[in-house]
């Protein structure tokens, strides 16, 4: 058991709102017409795998897709009545098998020399696109898995691509051309099986097109967690779902000249207040958010100057005394989210919330407020 002590300045926290997560996802339930697949690969997005998968059962998604076969199995232990697609190819049939998992069927290749070993898993045909991690890579080798699977009797329940340009918007429209190079190859696998499942969106492209045509499913993973997946998406159903914070543990004046920091990372030009945070490096804040960037204190953004492994340094205004020991300093929260430090260039939503510091942080979880 964590202990929360109650001095705020005790420790640096992570609060995590379940209820945000639970939103996020009876929207997307909506959107998807209840085909929806909530990604929850790398520990959900380090909202942490467990309470995810068990907020979104809540919510009442049955389908969760993962990259590892590990992860799919501790989905398994949790509920036997939801399905489980593991998106990386998986040589491991016995464990496919013995935990109703489903698998991605990659390739030609790979049907031939394993179709001895894949009865009685359920299989999704996968189409490469450009994204080319696996994949059919034509129009005839996706036809002639087909076939090859009917007659070695294997289970084709599903067909799925994954798109590498839904979060971008070229100059060349490159995700309207892969998108349109999948329809076709859709089209063309439709005419000769019966797919139960058609699954190709990530959280752009549901946002950006709504749920395709002929497609049962949307495979979804940043919206659940409450980012928007690029600049301009409507936010109006994105429920942001952390919040980072340390606290000021000291301030301090500085004269022109004089420095604070390792090697003087920050040295005043003129007379200056600066507020140490005790959270850094080491808690898992990334660098490129701390330099250029801000924080929030009392409801204003304050720059920061200065960041080491375990402290970073506020620039507060020289006469201004609003700012006291103890005071709480956000560094991502409801008023200032993750997404706005993508779009200001310092990484991938996830890539910001994947390294947080889970043994550094105090780690709060808010329930889910409404069950159904
Ligand atoms: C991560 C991932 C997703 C989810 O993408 P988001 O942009 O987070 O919605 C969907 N499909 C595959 C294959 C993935 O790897």
């Amino acid at each position: 058991m964590q202990k929360i002590y109650n001095k705020p300045e005790s420790n640096p926290r992570l609060t995590i709102d379940l209820d945000a997560l639970h939103k996020n996802a009876r929207h997307l339930i909506g959107m998807t017409g209840g085909g929806l697949i909530a990604v929850v690969k790398n520990d959900a997005y380090h909202f942490g795998l467990e309470r995810a998968v068990e907020t979104f059962y809540q919510a009442g998604v049955r389908f969760f897709a993962t990259t590892s076969l590990r992860d799919s199995i501790r989905i398994r232990d949790l509920y036997d009545d939801v399905d489980i697609f593991m998106l990386n190819p998986c040589r491991d049939f016995d464990s496919l098998r013995d935990y109703s998992i489903t698998a991605t069927l990659a390739s030609l290749d790979f049907l031939r020399e394993n179709k001895d070993s894949m009865h009685d898993i359920s299989y999704h045909l996968e189409w490469a696109g450009q994204m080319r991690r696996s994949g059919c890579r034509s129009k005839k080798e996706v036809l002639e898995t087909i076939r090859l699977a009917k007659e070695s009797n294997i289970k084709l329940d599903g067909i799925w691509t994954h798109f590498s340009w839904a979060d971008e918007f070229d100059q060349e429209n490159s995700y309207e051309k892969e998108k349109s190079d999948w329809l076709d190859i859709l089209e063309s696998a439709q005419k000769i099986h019966k797919f139960k499942v058609v699954q190709a969106q990530n959280s752009a492209s549901l946002q950006r097109d709504g749920l395709l045509d002929n497609h049962s499913h949307a495979r979804v993973g940043i919206s659940l967690y409450g980012c928007p997946p690029y600049k301009g998406a409507d936010l109006t159903n994105n429920h942001h779902a952390l919040t980072l914070s340390g606290s000021i543990i000291s301030i301090k004046d500085l004269e022109i000249g004089e420095s604070i920091g390792y090697c003087s990372s920050f040295k005043a030009d003129k007379k200056s207040r600066v507020g140490v945070i005790n959270i850094g490096y080491g808690d898992g804040l990334l660098r490129k958010r701390v330099m250029g960037h801000d924080v929030l204190i009392n409801g204003r953004r304050y720059p920061l100057v200065s960041m080491m492994m375990s402290h970073t340094i506020v620039l507060l205004n020289e006469d201004d005394n609003s700012v006291k020991v103890g005071d709480q300093a956000i560094f991502y929260g409801q008023d200032i989210p993750v997404y706005e430090y993508t779009f200001k260039g310092v990484g991938a939503n996830s890539e910001q919330i994947s390294p947080l510091n889970f043994q550094t942080l105090d780690l709060i979880y808010l329930p889910v407020k409404n069950r159904l």
